[in-house]
């Protein structure tokens, strides 16, 4: 049975995407940390990022530099902090997340409520400036 991650990546499970290629997919987490918390996972079924194979691992690396630059386009922030926990979901997966302060990265802060309209629209601005 595949992850729920490789479901969303195959679009058997709906996700607000903001990019993907033919290796890897990103798309907003269900429950940010902060607006346009956007998780990117390769297409690839590994549960810890550090088992991924070099060359995966690498471009995993590259794509999510480019959804990083069209998040910061997206939505105004002072950089977008990187992180990688993989505790909860047993797929790869890179936390991107637009920072105003160190506090956006604290992944035990209660979490943003937004409306189905409000991720969207958060997803498509995203995607909007992906290059
Ligand atoms: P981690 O495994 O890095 O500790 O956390 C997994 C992250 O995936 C969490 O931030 C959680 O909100 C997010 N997440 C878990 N299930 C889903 C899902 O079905 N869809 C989306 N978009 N995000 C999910």
């Amino acid at each position: 049975m595949a992850s729920i991650f490789a479901r969303i990546a195959a679009g058997e499970i709906p996700s607000y995407k903001v990019a993907a290629d033919d290796r890897f997919y990103a798309f907003l987490d269900i429950n940010p940390v902060a607006k346009g918390h956007v998780l990117v996972i390769p297409r690839l079924e590994v549960d810890y990022i550090f088992d991924l194979d070099d060359d995966t691992l690498a471009a995993m690396h590259i794509f999510a530099k480019r959804v990083a630059r069209a998040l910061k386009a997206a939505i105004p922030c002072r950089k977008v902090g990187m992180a990688v926990l993989g505790l909860e979901v047993p797929h790869a997966h890179i936390h991107l997340v637009p920072m105003q302060s160190e506090g956006d990265m604290d992944f035990r802060r209660e979490k943003l409520q937004l409306t189905s309209e409000e991720m969207q629209q958060i997803a498509d601005n995203i995607a909007a400036h992906f290059e």
